[in-house]
């Protein structure tokens, strides 16, 4: 397949520093040797609870941070290798779209000129064709015309990340990555944010990496799902696949709660135990060891390694051989 984005190896680790010399005494490793694929025009789903890394490999790939070690390449540039005005002018075709829409939108510019501002940046349309340009961008985002003047103090939530989306989407991406974009709207709100993104992406020929929290969401929009624990990918495959027939005990645990309206699919809730452990102190061997309702032995030393359970679904678990 043709893949418009490839991450190998992605590191990223944050020094923990102590005393009043603030010595390094050891790391916390945020993403800890991931690699993924996303081929063009699909969207990725990364899924996992909070402070399991899925938003620090968002923000590396952006270079919105440095990495510590790993490539990533965005239709066959390597992101890391860039220097600053290379990478200024990559910029435009790979945006990031955050979960609050308020915090990046200018409240003393009316939405023309937000999303005006980032294309005359760029170069992206001559400047006699820019009113029109803008107007269009909104139309695609389902902003009405009329409100180009409005600040966005005026708008709600929902239409407030159609803004960002629609800054983002005028400067021409290839890539988005999305985190968390609809975790912060009313539950009514956030399918309709959802099937405007599933629109544009096939208008403009998108490829997305989709970061929630939230399974339903990650289900509805992904062709392909990852699921994180502790800075790692512990599975990952087409979303059918891993919907259907999850491998990884931390998956199954994960699937488990959430509510099934469809009685023949009710599961077992399956109940973890225990906190999730701090990744600056990971448990050795399997990192999920010490909650897995599975864990045998060996899982507590010996690291799982990746194994592919069908050509494109793989698990790093023991109990897959
Ligand atoms: Fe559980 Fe062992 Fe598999 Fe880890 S390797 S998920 S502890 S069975």
């Amino acid at each position: 397949e043709n893949n418009l984005v490839e991450v190998k190896n992605l590191k990223k680790y944050y020094p923990i520093k102590s005393g009043v010399l603030q010595k390094v005494t050891g790391h916390v490793k945020a993403v800890d040797d991931v690699s993924f694929n996303i081929a063009k025009g699909k969207c990725f789903g990364l899924v996992g609870e909070s402070g399991c890394g899925k938003t620090t490999i968002g923000r590396t790939m952006m270079r919105l941070h440095d990495v510590t070690a790993g490539d990533v390449s965005v239709d066959g540039n390597d992101i890391f290798k860039m220097k600053n005005e290379a990478l200024r002018r990559f910029r435009p075709q790979m945006q990031m779209i955050f979960q609050d829409p308020y915090s990046s939108l200018s409240p003393r510019m009316p939405v023309g000129e937000i999303i005006a501002e980032a294309v005359r940046e760029h170069n992206i349309v001559p400047n006699n064709e820019l009113r029109s340009y803008v107007l269009k961008m909104m139309d695609d985002c389902g902003l009405q015309r009329h409100h180009i003047d409005r600040y966005p103090h005026e708008f709600s939530g929902g239409q407030r990340q159609r803004i960002c989306i629609a800054r983002s989407l005028a400067l021409k991406p290839k890539f988005v990555v999305a985190d968390e974009p609809v975790s912060a709207l009313d539950v009514s709100i956030q399918a309709q944010i959802i099937n405007l993104m599933i629109d544009l992406q096939h208008e403009y020929d998108l490829t997305y990496l989709f970061i929630s929290h939230d399974l339903s969401v990650v289900e509805h929009i992904s062709d392909n799902i990852g699921i994180m624990y502790l800075g790692s990918l512990v599975e990952f495959g087409p979303k059918d696949q891993v919907f259907s027939k999850p491998k990884h005990p931390y998956t199954k645990a994960l699937f488990s709660a959430v509510p099934s309206t469809d009685l023949d699919k009710k599961k077992d809730r399956i109940i973890l135990q225990g906190d999730i452990p701090s990744p600056a102190n990971p448990p050795s061997g399997c990192k999920f060891h010490t909650r897995c309702p599975s864990a045998m032995p060996e899982c507590s030393h010996i690291a799982p390694v990746e194994k592919m359970i069908t050509p494109e679904h793989g698990v790093s678990c023991h109990l897959w051989k």
